[in-house]
C-alpha cells in the first residue's frame, strides 16, 4: 500500500488551491452577504477543468474520478465554501445520467457540463419528504407519448440556474413496494408549468442558489426518461455513494480552514503576555483538530477511491460523511471559540466557516440517516 499521492494528484491538488486562492478569496465576504455570484468564476472553472472531472472523455469530460474530485473539493473548499459548492454543483447529477442514460442522452447533457455552456440540478427532497427519500410524493403520469409531472420540490440547488433538472417522481404510485415507485425525468426549466423561487436566508454556503419548486402540469417527451422506469429509487442510492464522498471531501476542506484559521490566530493574539498557542489549552485543541482532519481525509480518499474501483462500501462512505461532516462543524467551533470576540464579527473568515459547516451534517443523508447506513452496513 502506498499512501502518497502520485505526481497528477498532486498537479491536481494544487492547480485547484492556486485558482480558488486567486479567485475565490476577493469575492467570498461579498457573496456570502448578498447571496450572489459570477458566471465568470464558474465558466473559468469549467475553461480549466475543474468541474465534472468524473465525466468520460468521449462526453469532452476530464475522465477521471471521484477521488480526484474529492482533491479538488477539498482545496476548494478551505478557501471558500460558498463560492466552492456554486461551482461543484453545476453537474449535480450527472452521476445519474453517465450511469444511467442512454448514450444520446449522455452526448446531448453532459457536455455542455462541462464546456460550461449549462448547469443542472437534481430535485428529490419535497416538503414533506426528505430523509424518507421514498415519501416523494411528485408523479409523473404517462400520457401518450409524454409524461405529465405534478408536485413540489424543496431546497432544490439551481433551480433557478439550472437549464434543466432532473426530478424524482412516481411514475408507477400503485406500485405496493414504495422503493419501485419511482423514475428520473429530465426537465428543461423553461417548460411550461416549472416554476422555481429562489429561497433567501440561509446560514451558510450563500454563494449557492437554493430553490423551492413547483410543477404544475409539467409536460415532458418520454425520451426524457433517465434510466429505466421504477428504477429511481436505486439509481438514488447509486448517486449517493458518489455524492456522499464529495460531502466527505467538503467537510475536510472546510476542517482545514478552520484549523489554518487558527494556527494563525494564535500565533498572533497575546494573552496574559504570551501569545495563545503558547497555551497548552491552545495545543491541544490544535492536536485534536488536526487528528480528525486525518481520519476523516483517510477515510474519504478510501471511500471514493473504492467507488472509482467499482466496490462500493456503503458503511465506509457514510462513515467518511457523518465523520468528515462532524469534524467541519467541530473544528469550525474551536476556530470560532479561538478568535474570541473577533470570531463572532462578520469582518472575519472563522464566522463564515461556522456558518458554512453546518449544512455538511444535513445534505446527502443527515447524520442520523449515515450512522443508519453503517449500523446497517455493520449487522447484516
Ligand atoms: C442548502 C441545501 C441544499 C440542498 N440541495 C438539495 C438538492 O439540490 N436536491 C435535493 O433533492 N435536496 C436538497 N437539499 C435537501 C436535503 O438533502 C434535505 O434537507 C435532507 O436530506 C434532510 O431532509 P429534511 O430537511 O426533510 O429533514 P427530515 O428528513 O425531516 O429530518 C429532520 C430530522 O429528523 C432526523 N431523522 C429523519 N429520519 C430519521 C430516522 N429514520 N432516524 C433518525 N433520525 C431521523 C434527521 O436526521 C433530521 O435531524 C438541500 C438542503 C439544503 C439545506
Amino acid at each position: 500500500m502506498d499512501f502518497r499521492l502520485s505526481r497528477e494528484h498532486k498537479d491536481i491538488k494544487s492547480a485547484a488551491k492556486e485558482f480558488a486562492e486567486g479567485v475565490f478569496t476577493d469575492h467570498a465576504e461579498e457573496f456570502d452577504q448578498n447571496e450572489t455570484f459570477d458566471e465568470g468564476i464558474w465558466k473559468k472553472a469549467c475553461e480549466l477543468g475543474f468541474v465534472g472531472v468524473w465525466i468520460k472523455e468521449e462526453y469532452e469530460g476530464m475522465g477521471m474520478g471521484f477521488f480526484e474530485n474529492c482533491l479538488i473539493t477539498e482545496e476548494f473548499f478551505v478557501v471558500d465554501p460558498g463560492i466552492a459548492l456554486a461551482i461543484g454543483t453545476t453537474c449535480f447529477g450527472s452521476e445519474i445520467i453517465q450511469n444511467s442514460a442512454t448514450e444520446e442522452q449522455k452526448k446531448t447533457y453532459l457536455t455542455p457540463l462541462v464546456k460550461g455552456e449549462a448547469r443542472m440540478g437534481t430535485a428529490i427532497t419535497e416538503p414533506d419528504a426528505g430523509s424518507d427519500t421514498a415519501a416523494a410524493a411528485t408523479t409523473a403520469i404517462r400520457e401518450g407519448d409524454e409524461y405529465v409531472i405534478n408536485g413540489s420540490k424543496m431546497f432544490i440547488t439551481n433551480g433557478i440556474r439550472g437549464k434543466f433538472v432532473l426530478v424524482f417522481a412516481q411514475t408507477n404510485p400503485e406500485n405496493p413496494d414504495r422503493h419501485k415507485r419511482h423514475s428520473f425525468i429530465l426537465v428543461e426549466t423553461d417548460r411550461k408549468g416549472y416554476e422555481a423561487t429562489k429561497l433567501h436566508g440561509k446560514l451558510g454556503i450563500r454563494a449557492s442558489e437554493t430553490t423551492e419548486i413547483s410543477l404544475s402540469n409539467v409536460r415532458v417527451p418520454v425520451s426524457n426518461l433517465i434510466g429505466q422506469e421504477e428504477n429511481g429509487f436505486k439509481q438514488l442510492m447509486n448517486f449517493f455513494n458518489q455524492t456522499r464522498c464529495y460531502v466527505a471531501a467538503q467537510g475536510v476542506g472546510i476542517a482545514r480552514s478552520a484549523l489554518e484559521e487558527t494556527i494563525k490566530h494564535s500565533k498572533q493574539r497575546y494573552a496574559f503576555g504570551a501569545p495563545i498557542a503558547s497555551l497548552q489549552a491552545t495545543q491541544f485543541k490544535i492536536a485534536e483538530m488536526y487528528t480528525r482532519i486525518q481520519a476523516s481525509r483517510a477515510m474519504t480518499y478510501e471511500a471514493a477511491w473504492k467507488v472509482d474501483h467499482g466496490e462500493i462500501d456503503h458503511g465506509l462512505i457514510a462513515a467518511a460523511k457523518w465523520y468528515s461532516g462532524r469534524t467541519a462543524v467541530e473544528c469550525a467551533d474551536i476556530a470560532l471559540q479561538m478568535y474570541g470576540g473577533y470570531g463572532y464579527m462578520a469582518d472575519y473568515k472563522v464566522q463564515r466557516i461556522y456558518r458554512d459547516a453546518k449544512i455538511t451534517e444535513i445534505y446527502e443523508g443527515t447524520t442520523d440517516i449515515e450512522k443508519i447506513i453503517i449500523a446497517r452496513s455493520l449487522l447484516r
